[in-house]
């Protein structure tokens, strides 16, 4: 049988606690890193028939409500 210290084993204990929290916390990033956001710009829109609220991209000149799913024309969102 081997025979540790118990210095040693302690040592040895952390070591292999620390590798396995390094190797989790590299899985995460590098997992992290493959995700990418791609966000682009949204307008708030009020259907012309049902006035239901949506977001759509504002370089659509004719966008489709959710709700009613009727078409709608330059109907972006003024407050008064
Ligand atoms: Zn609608």
């Amino acid at each position: 049988m081997i025979e540790v210290a118990p210095n040693t084993a302690i040592m040895i204990y952390l070591a292999i606690f620390l590798t396995v929290i390094m190797g989790l916390w590299l899985y995460t990033h590098v997992i992290k890193r493959h995700k990418k956001i791609v966000i682009t710009e949204q307008h708030l829109l009020v259907c012309e028939y049902c006035q239901c609220a949506y977001v759509e991209d504002h370089t659509k000149e004719v966008t489709k409500c959710p709700e009613c799913q009727s078409y709608n024309k330059n109907n972006s969102y003024k407050p008064k």
